[in-house]
């Protein structure tokens, strides 16, 4: 052992998985950060310690689950380098990841930083120029190393000090994945993910809808923005009710439990507690609704759709009671006529 450690940039991926593998054997210790964020990999959150335990058992290093919400959730507001198809902001949100690895370079007692990125393998991120404005831009240059595409970069101190074994790195370019699929069973990887997107902000649908978010969809200050106004926005039938509030209805069970798990103080609870149906969550309700003079109106809406939605009483529609719970107590609406859906339907986001 070198005695040294590395920090790496681990998103679960093949690629970064060789990367700390590659750096492992040469007899350096890795430490794995996972970053996770509202828009990809939260739920891990909750399972923290057994997504750990896995990862090290089945790949042999540590890894560390960190939460970047906070920052990244100012980001989308305005990324300096911009968007790439979605709203993906590619090279900030890499910029981004590095500058914070780096701030906790001496948390971890490391030296250097290591990432699973390929030269030309992403058309905006991977490019030679790109890989150095994120280099640049994180404070990362010399001290950040790509063990997969190394040999066609110049030298970073790692290997320059040798810390790292620089004819023990790759060459790696371009789009193909072969030579990343042959060299993980060269190193006995044989259980590693498919290649696919856990970022919902290259997702088409899902993404329009956060930048429908960021531009003003409901009535919410961008500077109220949390992690959780960004599960909720993932999750079961999203309305936007008359004035801009926003209404939630879950469309199983697992949905209502979760937007019960998401509610703030704040936000208003509704179902049916006689008849199966959708859990729905209005808001922040509490600060934008009580006791003002749209309160009734947005309350009866609201409770109408949890009718609207909830089981059908024989092959009927009918009216029902809908339990209200706010902070401060709850209320029991009586004889709730459902919604009729032509009124409902240009709400829907
Ligand atoms: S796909 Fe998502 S997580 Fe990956 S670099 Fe782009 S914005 Fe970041």
């Amino acid at each position: 052992m070198s005695g040294k450690i590395a920090l790496a940039l681990y998103s679960g991926g093949l690629d970064s998985i060789l990367a700390c593998r590659i750096i492992s054997d040469q007899g350096i210790e890795v430490k794995a950060l996972k970053f996770v964020t509202p828009f990809f990999d939260h739920h891990l959150l909750d399972v923290r310690d057994v997504y750990c335990a896995e990862i090290r058992d089945k790949y042999g290093f540590e890894v560390h689950l960190v939460d970047l919400s906070e920052g990244y959730i100012d980001l989308l507001h305005n990324p300096a380098h911009g968007f790439g198809k979605n709203f993906n902001p590619c090279i900030d949100c890499k910029i981004l990841m590095l500058t914070r690895a780096r701030q906790l370079l001496s948390h971890y007692q490391a030296s250097f930083l290591i990432t699973g990125e390929v030269l030309g393998q992403r058309p905006m991120s991977q490019r030679r120029d790109t890989l150095r404005l994120i280099e640049r831009d994180s404070g990362c240059e010399d001290i950040l190393l790509r063990p997969l595409c190394a040999k066609r970069l110049p030298p970073t101190l790692p290997e320059r000090a040798g810390w790292v074994d620089r004819d023990c790195l790759y060459g790696f370019t371009g789009r193909g994945r072969r030579p990343q699929i042959d060299l993980a069973h060269r190193l006995g990887i044989t259980d590693f993910p498919a290649p696919a997107g856990g970022c919902v902000l290259t997702d088409p649908n899902l993404a329009d809808r956060i930048k429908r978010f960021y531009a003003g969809l409901f009535m919410l200050e961008p500077e109220q923005f949390q992690a959780d106004d960004f599960r909720l926005l993932l999750v079961g039938r999203q309305l936007r009710l008359p004035g801009g509030h926003w209404l939630i209805l879950g469309r199983n069970e697992r949905e209502n439990d979760k937007i019960r798990a998401f509610a703030g103080e704040d936000d208003w609870l509704l179902h049916m507690p006689t008849r199966p149906g959708p859990t729905a969550l209005m808001r922040r309700a509490g600060q934008l609704l009580s006791a003002t003079a749209n309160e009734a109106e947005a309350l009866a809406l609201a409770a109408g759709l949890v009718v609207r939605y909830g089981k059908k009483t024989g092959d009927q529609r009918a009216a029902g009671e809908v339990l209200l719970e706010q902070a401060d107590g709850q209320r029991l609406l009586s004889d709730v006529a459902p919604l009729s859906d032509t009124i409902f339907q240009p709400w829907i986001v």
